[in-house]
């Protein structure tokens, strides 16, 4: 068993039932893309959301390593990152970078990108584009 792995899609992800909040993830990330929760969650029994992924927008305990999910409870079935629906401007792309159809390839293909910390090495498919 493990606490985070990356899916076969790119997605890494956190189980938060086996997590233990050691932090030596969040120490080795060099995205500062992990955040510990430091809190118990307070969820007003009428705003729960029985609608959840066990990977994705579950309410965590305190004392675990979250991250962004890529709002895998929305993704897995077709649908954008709950970012990318309400973002104003329209700045952000979600989709299959190996599907030579898709905008995402295009954006990739097509404009001006970068990585952060290209340097580094570890290829994240995480892309920030411009004109
Ligand atoms: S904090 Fe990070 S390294 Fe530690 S158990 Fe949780 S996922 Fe694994
Ligand atoms: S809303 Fe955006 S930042 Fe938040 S979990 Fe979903 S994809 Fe990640």
């Amino acid at each position: 068993m493990e606490a985070t792995w990356q899916e076969p899609d790119g997605i890494v992800v956190v189980d938060y039932n086996w997590c233990i909040g050691c932090r030596y993830c969040q120490a080795a990330c060099p995205y500062w893309a992990r955040r510990f929760n430091f809190t118990r969650p307070r969820l007003p029994e009428d705003e729960v959301n029985t609608e959840t992924h066990y990977l994705g927008n579950r309410p965590r305990s305190k004392g675990v390593m979250e991250k962004c999910t890529f709002c895998i409870q929305r993704t897995r079935k077709g649908l954008n990152p709950a970012c990318l629906e309400i973002c104003p401007t329209g700045s952000r792309e979600f989709g299959n970078i190996l599907n030579p159809d898709s905008e995402i390839r295009y954006i990739i293909d097509n404009k001006r990108v970068f990585v952060l910390k290209e340097a580094l090495g570890t290829t994240p498919s995480f892309y920030y584009f411009f004109d």
